[in-house]
């Protein structure tokens, strides 16, 4: 089913996540989401859950104009240990309330294997950061959490070595991961990460799993980051993760690529151009009603 010898040879001995004919794709079903199952599914939210009202306000603004997914860090990982770290168990607790009131599916970061049965408790799916990728320890855990697990390349990894992760995961006993391209480390520093766009159609040529794009953390300045999730749409990811804050220059992290509402809502209509964005179910009771 590899049909490139090169990458039969590089990816193909991945028993568990490597694409055959028997498994051309995995569909992630969850919370009423079908990930990889051909419509974009957009995930947004800010890099931090920072205070009640952030945070609903984020998900009532980005649930409106059709994100299906609320993302909020709850335990941040940060290169000082003096920046704000995240609220924990509180921000999980927000994270669920914002993804009940919005009808949002909830990704938040788990950090440690010891947080991961809380985690499991609150979030939908559960987001490996770039510099967990290769946690190992963590990786089983999640194999064993019951619930998808959204796995970022790590910064520095080749695509092999995300697919290893995902075995590791898969191995443990869990089916349903999410790819996730977030730009590598180059040379180049007018970025922040350098996003490596082609890694879209090779993990889809060589893995059956869904792979989605994070175009903030790949851009690091908000202007590029629409632009960066049309070239994902355009590639065929099968959505994306966009941080979104109130007020971006107040923002506890990442508010210089963090989108205002206004530029997230031009974001997903210009998308709307290119790719099919998956839609809210209609309620069965409104069914017909709005038809
Ligand atoms: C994040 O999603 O806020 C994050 C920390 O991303 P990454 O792990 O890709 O750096
Ligand atoms: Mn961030």
């Amino acid at each position: 089913m590899i049909k490139h010898p090169q990458w039969k040879k590089q990816f193909g001995g991945f028993d568990l996540v490597a694409r055959t004919a028997e498994r051309p794709r995995t569909i992630v079903r969850v919370a009423g989401l079908a990930i990889g199952g051909g419509s974009f599914v957009v995930m947004a939210g800010p890099c931090a859950v920072e205070s009640e009202r952030q945070l609903l306000e984020t998900a009532e603004a980005v649930a409106a104009v059709g994100a299906r997914v609320l993302r909020g860090g709850a335990y941040k990982p940060r290169s000082s240990p003096y920046s704000f770290q995240g609220l924990g168990v509180e921000a999980l607790k927000l994270l669920r309330k914002a993804g009940q009131q919005t009808g949002l599916a909830v990704v938040t970061e788990v950090m440690s294997e010891e947080d991961v049965e809380t985690v499991a408790e609150y979030a939908d799916i559960m987001q490996v950061g770039s510099r967990s990728m290769e946690n190992y320890s963590l990786l089983e855990a999640l194999g064993r959490c019951g619930r998808p697990v959204l796995l970022k390349r790590g910064m520095t990894a080749r695509l092999e070595e995300l697919l290893d992760s995902a075995q590791v995961i898969a191995a443990a006993g869990n089916p349903d991961i999410i790819l996730c391209e977030r730009g590598i480390r180059t040379f180049e520093t007018a970025t922040r990460n350098t996003l490596d766009i082609a890694a879209v159609p090779v993990l889809q040529a060589v893995s059956h799993l869904p792979v989605i794009v994070d175009p903030s953390h790949a851009a690091g300045v908000r202007s590029l980051v629409p632009v960066l999730a049309r070239a994902a749409a355009v590639v065929g990811a099968d959505g994306v993760l966009v941080e979104v804050h109130p007020a971006p220059e107040q923002a506890l992290s990442d508010g210089i690529q963090s989108l205002t509402f206004d530029e997230f809502a031009e974001m997903v209509r210009d998308l709307r151009r290119y790719v099919p964005i998956s839609e809210r179910p209609v309620p069965s009771i409104l069914q017909g009603v709005r038809a």
